[in-house]
Protein backbone atom coordinates (compact mmCIF):
# COMPACT_ATOMS: atom_id res chain seq x y z
CA UNK A 1 0.00 0.00 0.00
CA UNK A 2 1.43 3.63 -1.07
CA UNK A 3 1.97 5.80 2.05
CA UNK A 4 -0.76 8.25 1.56
CA UNK A 5 -3.40 5.83 1.24
CA UNK A 6 -2.02 3.70 4.22
CA UNK A 7 -2.06 7.86 6.37
CA UNK A 8 -5.85 8.55 5.34
CA UNK A 9 -7.01 4.66 6.18
CA UNK A 10 -5.09 5.26 9.94
CA UNK A 11 -6.91 8.33 10.48
CA UNK A 12 -10.75 6.81 9.40
CA UNK A 13 -9.63 3.48 11.67
CA UNK A 14 -8.55 5.58 14.25
CA UNK A 15 -11.48 7.82 14.47
CA UNK A 16 -13.88 4.71 14.32
CA UNK A 17 -12.02 2.99 17.02
CA UNK A 18 -12.70 5.91 19.16
CA UNK A 19 -16.00 6.42 18.14
CA UNK A 20 -17.12 2.60 19.43
CA UNK A 21 -14.88 2.84 22.44
CA UNK A 22 -12.64 0.24 21.84
CA UNK A 23 -10.13 3.00 23.04
CA UNK A 24 -10.18 5.88 24.97
CA UNK A 25 -7.83 9.15 25.83
CA UNK A 26 -4.19 8.09 24.24
CA UNK A 27 -5.46 4.49 24.51
CA UNK A 28 -4.54 2.00 21.71
CA UNK A 29 -2.14 1.84 18.59
CA UNK A 30 -2.21 1.54 14.69
CA UNK A 31 0.35 0.60 12.00
CA UNK A 32 0.69 -0.44 8.74
CA UNK A 33 3.69 -2.14 6.91
CA UNK A 34 4.19 -0.13 3.82
CA UNK A 35 5.41 -1.35 0.26
CA UNK A 36 9.07 -0.63 0.81
CA UNK A 37 8.64 -2.38 4.25
CA UNK A 38 8.94 0.95 6.68
CA UNK A 39 6.10 0.91 9.18
CA UNK A 40 3.50 3.79 9.50
CA UNK A 41 2.38 3.89 12.68
CA UNK A 42 0.03 6.16 15.10
CA UNK A 43 1.78 9.00 17.55
CA UNK A 44 2.40 8.75 20.93
CA UNK A 45 0.40 9.99 23.58
CA UNK A 46 -2.31 11.56 21.21
CA UNK A 47 -6.16 10.17 21.02
CA UNK A 48 -7.31 7.85 18.00
CA UNK A 49 -9.94 10.31 17.81
CA UNK A 50 -8.36 13.24 16.74
CA UNK A 51 -5.31 12.29 14.71
CA UNK A 52 -4.16 13.68 11.66
CA UNK A 53 -2.84 12.42 8.19
CA UNK A 54 0.72 14.28 9.12
CA UNK A 55 0.39 13.44 12.97
CA UNK A 56 1.80 9.97 11.81
CA UNK A 57 5.10 8.21 12.70
CA UNK A 58 7.44 6.60 10.42
CA UNK A 59 9.50 3.73 11.49
CA UNK A 60 11.99 0.99 10.23
CA UNK A 61 11.08 -2.65 11.02
CA UNK A 62 13.45 -2.28 14.19
CA UNK A 63 11.00 0.68 15.53
CA UNK A 64 14.12 2.82 14.70
CA UNK A 65 12.41 6.62 14.23
CA UNK A 66 12.79 7.73 10.52
CA UNK A 67 11.31 11.12 11.55
CA UNK A 68 12.23 12.02 14.53
CA UNK A 69 10.08 14.94 15.85
CA UNK A 70 6.90 12.19 15.37
CA UNK A 71 7.50 9.31 17.84
CA UNK A 72 6.21 6.16 17.48
CA UNK A 73 3.60 4.77 20.63
CA UNK A 74 5.68 2.65 22.76
CA UNK A 75 3.46 -0.28 22.09
CA UNK A 76 5.05 -0.25 18.62
CA UNK A 77 6.65 -3.48 19.71
CA UNK A 78 3.92 -5.86 19.73
CA UNK A 79 3.15 -4.59 16.02
CA UNK A 80 7.10 -5.18 15.03
CA UNK A 81 6.80 -8.68 16.62
CA UNK A 82 3.82 -9.35 14.26
CA UNK A 83 5.48 -8.22 11.20
CA UNK A 84 8.17 -10.40 11.82
CA UNK A 85 6.35 -13.58 12.39
CA UNK A 86 3.55 -12.82 10.02
CA UNK A 87 4.58 -11.86 6.08
CA UNK A 88 1.08 -12.12 5.05
CA UNK A 89 0.17 -9.84 7.66
CA UNK A 90 0.53 -5.58 6.26
CA UNK A 91 -1.77 -4.43 9.22
CA UNK A 92 -2.22 -4.30 13.32
CA UNK A 93 -4.48 -3.06 15.29
CA UNK A 94 -4.16 -2.55 18.96
CA UNK A 95 -6.70 -1.29 21.52
CA UNK A 96 -8.42 -1.96 24.96
CA UNK A 97 -12.30 -2.97 23.82
CA UNK A 98 -14.50 -3.38 26.89
CA UNK A 99 -16.25 -6.92 26.28
CA UNK A 100 -13.03 -8.53 24.31
CA UNK A 101 -11.11 -6.52 27.60
CA UNK A 102 -13.31 -7.89 29.95
CA UNK A 103 -12.16 -11.48 28.99
CA UNK A 104 -8.93 -10.55 29.35
CA UNK A 105 -8.90 -9.45 32.52
CA UNK A 106 -11.06 -12.23 33.85
CA UNK A 107 -8.52 -14.62 32.47
CA UNK A 108 -10.22 -16.34 29.57
CA UNK A 109 -9.84 -17.02 26.12
CA UNK A 110 -12.76 -16.17 23.61
CA UNK A 111 -12.37 -19.74 22.42
CA UNK A 112 -15.79 -21.46 22.56
CA UNK A 113 -17.81 -22.80 19.75
CA UNK A 114 -21.13 -20.94 19.76
CA UNK A 115 -21.06 -18.23 16.18
CA UNK A 116 -20.80 -20.41 13.47
CA UNK A 117 -19.70 -16.77 11.37
CA UNK A 118 -16.84 -16.60 13.98
CA UNK A 119 -15.54 -19.81 13.41
CA UNK A 120 -15.59 -18.71 9.53
CA UNK A 121 -13.68 -15.64 9.95
CA UNK A 122 -11.86 -15.33 12.35
CA UNK A 123 -11.30 -18.82 14.40
CA UNK A 124 -10.45 -18.97 18.48
CA UNK A 125 -8.80 -16.15 19.91
CA UNK A 126 -6.55 -16.90 22.63
CA UNK A 127 -5.12 -14.77 26.08
CA UNK A 128 -1.23 -14.41 25.76
CA UNK A 129 0.04 -14.43 29.72
CA UNK A 130 0.34 -10.72 31.10
CA UNK A 131 3.43 -9.09 30.25
CA UNK A 132 4.50 -5.45 31.02
CA UNK A 133 3.24 -3.08 28.36
CA UNK A 134 5.93 -2.19 26.11
CA UNK A 135 8.78 -4.27 27.55
CA UNK A 136 10.11 -7.80 26.07
CA UNK A 137 7.33 -9.74 28.50
CA UNK A 138 4.87 -8.68 26.86
CA UNK A 139 6.33 -9.85 22.99
CA UNK A 140 7.34 -13.52 24.68
CA UNK A 141 4.24 -14.34 25.99
CA UNK A 142 2.56 -13.42 22.94
CA UNK A 143 5.07 -14.72 20.42
CA UNK A 144 4.04 -18.77 20.30
CA UNK A 145 0.21 -17.34 19.56
CA UNK A 146 1.29 -15.33 16.36
CA UNK A 147 1.47 -17.32 13.96
CA UNK A 148 -1.73 -19.59 13.93
CA UNK A 149 -4.41 -16.66 15.34
CA UNK A 150 -5.22 -13.68 13.90
CA UNK A 151 -6.02 -11.84 16.76
CA UNK A 152 -5.37 -12.22 20.25
CA UNK A 153 -5.80 -11.19 24.21
CA UNK A 154 -3.63 -9.95 26.41
CA UNK A 155 -4.42 -10.92 29.95
CA UNK A 156 -4.98 -7.71 32.06
CA UNK A 157 -4.99 -5.81 29.49
CA UNK A 158 -6.46 -5.52 26.11
CA UNK A 159 -6.86 -7.20 22.68
CA UNK A 160 -5.15 -6.97 19.11
CA UNK A 161 -6.00 -8.01 15.65
CA UNK A 162 -3.74 -8.01 12.81
CA UNK A 163 -4.49 -8.73 8.92
CA UNK A 164 -3.54 -8.13 5.30
CA UNK A 165 -4.39 -4.49 5.40
CA UNK A 166 -5.75 -1.94 7.84
CA UNK A 167 -9.47 -2.85 6.92
CA UNK A 168 -9.44 -6.38 7.77
CA UNK A 169 -7.24 -6.00 11.10
CA UNK A 170 -10.01 -3.36 11.96
CA UNK A 171 -13.00 -6.41 11.16
CA UNK A 172 -11.26 -8.80 13.00
CA UNK A 173 -10.99 -6.64 15.93
CA UNK A 174 -14.70 -5.57 15.30
CA UNK A 175 -15.59 -9.48 15.15
CA UNK A 176 -13.34 -10.08 18.50
CA UNK A 177 -15.19 -7.58 20.73
CA UNK A 178 -18.80 -8.46 18.99
CA UNK A 179 -18.52 -12.69 19.83
CA UNK A 180 -17.03 -11.08 23.93
CA UNK A 181 -20.12 -9.06 23.97
CA UNK A 182 -22.76 -11.73 23.01
CA UNK A 183 -20.83 -14.47 25.14
CA UNK A 184 -20.94 -12.16 27.83
CA UNK A 185 -25.10 -11.24 27.33
CA UNK A 186 -25.26 -15.32 26.70
CA UNK A 187 -24.06 -15.80 29.92
CA UNK A 188 -26.71 -13.56 31.50
CA UNK A 189 -29.37 -15.67 30.00
CA UNK A 190 -28.02 -18.62 31.17
CA UNK A 191 -25.16 -19.70 28.95
CA UNK A 192 -24.22 -20.01 25.27
CA UNK A 193 -24.83 -23.72 23.63
CA UNK A 194 -21.74 -24.71 21.91
CA UNK A 195 -21.95 -25.66 17.76
CA UNK A 196 -21.36 -29.86 17.80
CA UNK A 197 -18.29 -31.29 16.35
CA UNK A 198 -20.16 -32.43 13.04
CA UNK A 199 -21.19 -28.96 12.94
CA UNK A 200 -17.36 -27.17 13.99
CA UNK A 201 -16.38 -29.82 11.38
CA UNK A 202 -18.55 -28.51 8.34
CA UNK A 203 -17.82 -24.69 9.01
CA UNK A 204 -13.87 -25.57 9.36
CA UNK A 205 -14.07 -27.25 5.46
CA UNK A 206 -16.63 -24.25 4.23
CA UNK A 207 -13.96 -21.60 5.16
CA UNK A 208 -10.94 -23.41 3.76
CA UNK A 209 -12.48 -23.84 0.29
CA UNK A 210 -13.50 -20.50 0.63
CA UNK A 211 -10.51 -19.37 1.67
CA UNK A 212 -11.24 -17.21 4.57
CA UNK A 213 -8.67 -19.13 6.94
CA UNK A 214 -6.05 -21.31 5.77
CA UNK A 215 -5.05 -24.52 7.43
CA UNK A 216 -2.73 -23.11 10.10
CA UNK A 217 -6.09 -22.25 11.91
CA UNK A 218 -6.33 -25.99 12.30
CA UNK A 219 -3.89 -25.30 14.89
CA UNK A 220 -5.36 -22.66 16.89
CA UNK A 221 -5.72 -22.97 20.92
CA UNK A 222 -9.62 -24.11 20.50
CA UNK A 223 -10.23 -26.73 23.02
CA UNK A 224 -12.99 -27.65 20.73
CA UNK A 225 -11.43 -28.77 18.02
CA UNK A 226 -10.00 -32.23 20.10
CA UNK A 227 -13.64 -32.83 20.15
CA UNK A 228 -13.51 -32.97 16.32
CA UNK A 229 -11.74 -35.19 13.64
CA UNK A 230 -9.77 -32.31 12.43
CA UNK A 231 -5.83 -32.70 12.48
CA UNK A 232 -3.77 -29.98 12.47
CA UNK A 233 -0.84 -30.34 9.61
CA UNK A 234 2.23 -29.57 11.92
CA UNK A 235 1.10 -32.02 14.10
CA UNK A 236 0.69 -29.87 17.38
CA UNK A 237 -1.86 -27.46 18.55
CA UNK A 238 -1.03 -24.09 20.22
CA UNK A 239 -1.59 -24.68 23.93
CA UNK A 240 -2.70 -21.17 25.49
CA UNK A 241 -2.80 -20.44 29.46
CA UNK A 242 -6.58 -20.60 29.20
CA UNK A 243 -8.26 -19.99 32.74
CA UNK A 244 -11.70 -21.04 32.35
CA UNK A 245 -12.19 -21.04 35.91
CA UNK A 246 -11.86 -17.17 36.25
CA UNK A 247 -10.73 -17.76 40.00
CA UNK A 248 -12.93 -20.51 40.73
CA UNK A 249 -11.84 -23.65 39.31
CA UNK A 250 -7.97 -25.72 38.97
CA UNK A 251 -6.01 -25.37 41.32
CA UNK A 252 -2.44 -25.92 41.58
CA UNK A 253 -2.86 -28.90 44.75
CA UNK A 254 -4.90 -30.93 41.81
CA UNK A 255 -8.42 -29.96 43.26
CA UNK A 256 -10.11 -28.75 40.86
CA UNK A 257 -13.85 -27.02 42.05
CA UNK A 258 -16.82 -25.96 40.13
CA UNK A 259 -20.00 -24.05 40.28
CA UNK A 260 -23.27 -25.39 40.04
CA UNK A 261 -23.64 -23.92 36.74
CA UNK A 262 -20.23 -25.67 36.05
CA UNK A 263 -21.30 -28.97 37.07
CA UNK A 264 -24.46 -28.72 35.68
CA UNK A 265 -23.29 -27.91 32.35
CA UNK A 266 -20.37 -31.00 32.32
CA UNK A 267 -23.20 -33.41 33.71
CA UNK A 268 -25.01 -32.58 30.60
CA UNK A 269 -22.81 -32.67 28.74
CA UNK A 270 -21.73 -36.46 29.77
CA UNK A 271 -25.58 -37.30 29.16
CA UNK A 272 -25.37 -35.92 25.85
CA UNK A 273 -22.57 -37.92 24.84
CA UNK A 274 -23.95 -41.60 26.50
CA UNK A 275 -27.05 -41.00 24.02
ZN1 LIG B 1 -2.57 -1.19 25.28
Amino acid sequence: MDEQTARREIVRVGQLMYERSYVVSSDGNISVRLDDGRILATPTQTSKGRMTEDSLALTDLEGRALNPDRRASSELAMHLLIYRERPDVHAVCHAHPPHGSAFAVAGLAIDQPILSEVILTLGCVPLAEYGTPSTDELTEAMRPLVKNHNALLMANHGAVAYGADVWQAFDRLETLEHTAKIAILARALGGARDLPPDSIEKLIDVRERAGYLDERARCQACGYLHQTRVTCPTGERDAAPTRRDAGSGAASNGKISLTREELIELLSQAARAAR
